[in-house]
């Protein structure tokens, strides 16, 4: 009688090892309640208030699937003061402020190589594409100035993501990638486990480097070779609709938008040639970008069979177009309007997708933007608003500084350089000289306060020894403070008051401040469950990866500040 027993129990421990190796087998009704596939949406720039704004464009599926189903928190904002794409992405990845996950600015300067570093560059970790790094368009885009090799890694950052955690919770079977134009929007939020890819203006594909692949996938060969972005050669982005349906609809062409070449202020903008210099450039600078950038999503979920079974697997999708817009004609355009309108029937496209190849039911969807946008400084000023543009590159001239400068006995060398939003000293110098550095950084900064459209210059030293007003601007600097990779001062402009100058081409605007147009974003979650509510309590985007981690039951990233939204996991 014993011997079937036995054999009973075998065969029960049998079921159990191979349940255990293998949880596809679990019967749907066994299955943890958990989402096949998180998908982190991030629109570069998308200001808070910009998905409502423009709503009487939208069709069905997108904006409005994710307004009308979505827990849609209202009044998010960012809390560290250098609102820049690199230092978002990062905190959206990992729910840390800068001060711990290390991404403190898209630049910075290596104080050991004396040079300029662009976040994300790693010389050790080469592009897999020859030449995909070198940016004919480099103007557009300063931080690419910066970038001295076409290497990229997520080595500088500090901390885990949320991907690295779904990753090693997994055993590694999770599923982690990152897509996007830019490169810091892919390898940010891919982690330090998942996968990147983005897309290279220089050879107009999508490419990744060698700390992700030793090789390209086929399908991405494949992708590649069908010359996809070629398909808008000879066309121009027009308006899908007519002028009166337009809030801006009688505001084309306005003298304060960034007239770059060949591309214009007014619609139609012509793509031109597909060989023209800028040709790649021009698809980044319009839906085209963010179109280009679905494509590529869709061949990944396909090829990589994105959440097809119980492992919930991980893809970020960031989209730049907008970013780019608003830098060339602001927030308040036409072309971000009609931008808008075809973000919409992106991701209906991408959602109608999702649902076919994964299901919505089994999705959760969070969205997000990485900061904000300001208005124009011409918009502002037509509407009676003051607005206007700063030189940090003219300081150095100022008789304040050379009065100063003689007291210490040190000439023009006494600034390093000035790479936004940090002033780096020259620290030998200063060495050399004896002097206490703490002591000239507060001298300088008392100085450069004074100069027009200067809100807040910051000594590091005055802020590490707590020698500041405990104001909520401080507070958002010392979170944006790492002690290798932050300059000396931390230079705050007046509220609407931008640098315009890069390299000789005007842009309208620029964010990377810490006023609310630059820190406010919105947070969308959809999900199997979550009811449809508008919330306007204060949350951060810190709070999106704790909240995907306790919506999972993992460990949240090691450096997240941010708590786990209530609304979303009950
Ligand atoms: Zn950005």
């Amino acid at each position: 009688m014993n011997k079937p027993v036995t054999v009973l129990f075998s065969a029960a421990w049998f079921l159990m090892s191979v349940i255990t190796i293998l949880p596809n087998t679990l019967p749907a009704d066994e299955l943890p309640a958990r989402p096949r596939l998180v998908l982190q949406i991030t629109v570069d720039a998308l200001r808070g208030d910009l998905p409502e704004r423009f709503s009487r464009h939208y069709g069905d599926g997108g904006w409005r699937y994710l307004l009308d189903n979505g827990t849609h928190y209202t009044n998010a904002h960012y809390q560290h003061a250098n609102t820049e794409t690199i230092v978002g992405h990062a905190s959206l990845a990992t729910g840390a402020y800068p001060a711990d996950h290390g991404m403190v600015a898209n630049v910075w300067l290596d104080r050991a190589e004396g040079v300029l570093h662009y976040n994300i560059e790693d010389p050790r970790h080469r592009l897999l594409t020859t030449g995909g790094g070198v940016d004919k368009s480099r103007e557009i885009d300063p931080t690419q100035r910066t970038a001295r090799s076409d290497g990229r890694s997520p080595a500088a950052i500090r901390v885990s993501t949320f991907g690295d955690e779904l990753y090693s919770s997994t055993g590694g079977r999770a599923k982690v990638f990152g897509v996007s134009v830019k490169d810091r929007g892919a390898v940010s939020m891919a982690g330090h486990a998942g996968k990147a890819f983005w897309f290279s203006k220089a050879t107009g594909q999508f490419v990744t480097s060698d700390y992700y692949y030793d090789r390209y996938p086929e399908w991405v060969v494949q992708w590649n070779a069908k010359k996809h972005p070629q398909r808008y050669a000879g066309t121009q982005w027009k308006l899908t609709g007519k002028a009166p349906e337009y809030l801006f609809g009688d505001a084309d062409d306005r003298s304060w938008e960034t007239d770059f070449p060949g591309w214009g202020r007014t619609f139609p903008h012509a793509y031109g040639p597909g060989d023209g210099k800028y040709y790649t450039t021009f698809l980044t600078l319009s839906p085209a970008g963010d179109e280009l950038t679905l494509d590529f999503a869709k061949a990944l979920v396909e090829n990589e069979a994105i959440g097809q079974d119980s492992v919930t697997d991980y893809l970020a999708i960031s989209f730049s177009s907008t970013d780019y817009i608003n830098h060339l004609f602001g927030p308040s355009s036409l072309e971000a309007e009609e931008n808008q309108r075809r973000l919409d029937r992106t991701l209906a496209e991408l959602l109608r997708f999702i649902d076919a190849k994964v299901g919505l039911a089994h999705t959760l969807i969070v969205l997000s933007g990485d900061h904000g946008s300001p208005e124009v400084p011409g918009y502002l000023e037509a509407l009676g608003i003051g607005a206007g543009y700063v030189e940090p590159e003219a300081f150095d001239r100022q008789p304040a500084l050379d009065a100063l400068k003689k007291q210490f006995g040190l000439g023009k060398e006494l600034i390093e350089t000035y790479f936004h939003p940090y002033l780096y000293l020259n620290r030998e110098l200063i060495r050399k000289k004896g002097l206490d550095p703490g002591e000239v950084e507060r001298a300088v900064a008392a100085e450069l306060v004074r100069f027009p459209g200067v809100s807040l210059a910051v000594s590091s030293h005055a802020l590490l020894e707590g020698d500041v007003p405990d104001t909520w601007q401080m507070r958002a600097v010392l979170r944006n403070h790492d002690p290798d990779r932050s300059g000396d001062i931390y230079l705050v402009f007046a509220p609407q008051t931008f640098i315009r100058d890069f390299d000789g081409l005007s842009v309208a605007a620029t964010h990377g401040s810490p006023w609310r147009y630059d820190t406010h974003v919105p947070v969308i979650f959809v999900g199997s469950g979550l009811g449809s509510a508008r919330i306007a309590r204060p949350v951060t985007p810190y709070d999106i990866a704790p909240t995907l981690s306790a919506y999972l039951g993992i460990s949240p990233p090691s450096g997240a500040s941010g708590h786990p939204l209530t609304e979303v996991l009950k």
